[in-house]
């Protein structure tokens, strides 16, 4: 059979299972189809579920060890198909196949972090409570026990990495997980189904489901999945929070991230240095990362030396076909999206915005843009644009910069380029985002810290051992007579 014929089978409670309809991914560098994939019937996302909470108090009793030998299948099995799984992601995703590459790289961190965390997480606390009278002879305990299976929601961006970060905490907190990918990026998250299946993680303790979007609010209601963990967009995150308020629901979202440079970053190897990570990450995957650089926000001493440098470093970039390895800047992930970006960069220019450079769409690809001026009541000005568009702002002094950096309804990360010190402990207390990055963009993340936003751009926090906390709860016991 051929690939259109022959639909890719999801992971229902550990095996794979076919329902009776498919969908098809699409390329959107060239249109291409890169697989059909099998969706599930009602019945057997209700099969997944409920296996899921048979086997949760097993899988909570299941030895680190075991869990964390199963994560440490995943790493070495990633390593070993990582070249095959890149060349996915950037086929259904439109990525750079670098980035791609990139992204498998941090997905296997994602697990060895997951690996080592499974083994020393829960060594538990004793507490002597003597220091009260009515203490006298007793000692508490605590330990951490999941709190039921996860919903894990991922988004299209980051298909395999942002699947990995639901999954491997889950893994290794001992909490079964249900897997919704993307609609447009289902199969980099069933290849790691592939891997799942090659360990001896429990039947039931996790399944990759490609539900429809139409049928979530089901699945979001379902009782028996107390934990949601959502990254995707803003209107999407919250009704899933407004719908279910006493559960558990971790929201990763969007943002419009700035890069703050401060006076005291003005040599020129200092301005290049900036010029080069802003243009590389206010570009890369398209601008279609939550914390790509939106914004550039300069102190006026320094800013008619950056915008030139940035402006040329963004004509740099070689922008075709993601799997090319060359390619800095490929498509988006579809065309209409590479119209939306399109239309909010001329509703900007129209009130009044400078195109700098860019601003011209082919298809699905929107070419490496930055603007000045965007009066901040456009979408441009105020809204999350992820694609491949920047900002500049003219600022006086540190006070400023961060309040322009404040003046958004998102609050995600931003990065600051300084060498003082105290300036980034300034920044530190005063930017009203999730994470501060000194001294380069607000696009780096580390798998293991603590990672999510302020504001609009979510509640709670991803890195491996902070989900891990999310999908568990502290539960105390009591000694007497000691
Ligand atoms: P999206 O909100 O359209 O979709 C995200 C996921 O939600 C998909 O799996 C989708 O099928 C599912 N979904 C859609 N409707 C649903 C519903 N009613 N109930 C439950 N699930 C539903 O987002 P996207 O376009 O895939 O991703 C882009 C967005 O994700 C951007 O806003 C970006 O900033 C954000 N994002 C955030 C982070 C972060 O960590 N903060 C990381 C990556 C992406």
């Amino acid at each position: 059979m051929t690939e259109a014929t022959s639909p890719h089978a999801f992971w229902l409670a550990g095996r794979e299972a076919t329902g009776n309809t498919t969908f098809e991914v699409t390329s959107p560098w060239d249109g291409r189809t890169v697989g059909h994939v099998s969706v599930p019937t009602d019945e057997q996302v209700e099969e997944a579920v409920a296996a899921a909470a048979a086997v949760a108090e097993e899988f909570a009793a299941t030895p680190a060890h075991v869990r964390a030998a199963a994560l440490d299948h995943v790493v070495t099995r990633l390593g070993e198909r990582a070249e095959e799984i890149a060349q996915l992601i950037s086929a259904e995703n439109g990525k750079p196949i670098k980035w791609a590459r990139g992204e498998v790289a941090r997905c296997t961190s994602v697990f060895r972090w997951a690996a080592d965390e499974a083994r020393r997480f829960n060594g538990g606390d004793a507490q002597r409570l003597d220091s009260d009278a009515g203490g006298t002879g007793r000692l508490a305990l605590t330990r951490r026990f999941p709190l039921g299976t996860v919903l894990g929601i991922a988004p299209f961006n980051f298909p395999l990495n942002l699947c990995a970060h639901k999954v491997a905490p889950a893994i290794a907190a001992g909490a079964p997980i249900i897997l919704k990918p993307a609609p447009a990026t289902p199969l980099s998250a069933l290849i790691l189904g592939e891997l799942l299946a090659e360990t001896e993680l429990p039947a039931g303790s996790w399944s990759v489901l490609p539900v429809p979007n139409d049928r979530m609010p089901a699945l979001v209601q379902d009782e028996r999945l107390p934990i949601i963990s959502f990254t995707g967009s803003e209107p999407v995150g919250w009704s899933i929070l407004d719908s279910v308020p006493r559960k558990r629901v971790t929201l990763e979202l969007g943002g419009n991230g700035a890069a703050i440079v401060l006076p005291d970053f003005s040599s020129e190897a200092d301005l290049d240095f900036a010029a080069q990570r802003i243009a590389t990450f206010s570009n890369y995957q398209g601008g279609q990362s939550c914390i790509s650089v939106q914004r550039v926000i300069a102190d006026a001493s320094v800013y008619d030396r950056l915008v030139p440098k940035v402006v040329a470093a963004i004509e740099a970039l070689a922008t075709g076909d993601p799997s090319d390895p060359a390619t800095d800047v490929g498509p988006l992930v579809s065309e209409d999206a590479a119209k939306r970006v399109e239309s909010w960069v001329d509703e900007a220019v129209a009130a009044g915005a400078k195109l700098l450079t860019g601003g011209k769409r082919d298809g699905a690809t929107y070419a490496p843009t930055a603007l000045e001026n965007v009066p901040a009541d456009t979408q441009l000005g105020c809204e999350e644009v992820f694609g491949p568009v920047l900002s500049f702002t003219r600022v006086d002094g540190e006070e400023a910069a961060f309040a322009a950096a404040n003046d958004s309804k998102y609050g995600l990360q931003a990065g600051v380029f300084t060498h003082d010190v105290q300036a980034a402990f300034r920044a530190h207390r005063k930017l009203e985002v999730g994470g501060v990055i000194v001294g380069d963009v607000p696009s780096y993340r580390a798998d293991q810290m603590p990672y999510g936003g302020a504001k609009q751009s979510g509640v709670g926090r991803e890195g491996v051992r902070y989900a891990m906390e999310d999908y568990t709860y502290e539960r105390v016991l009591v000694l007497t007579g000691l």
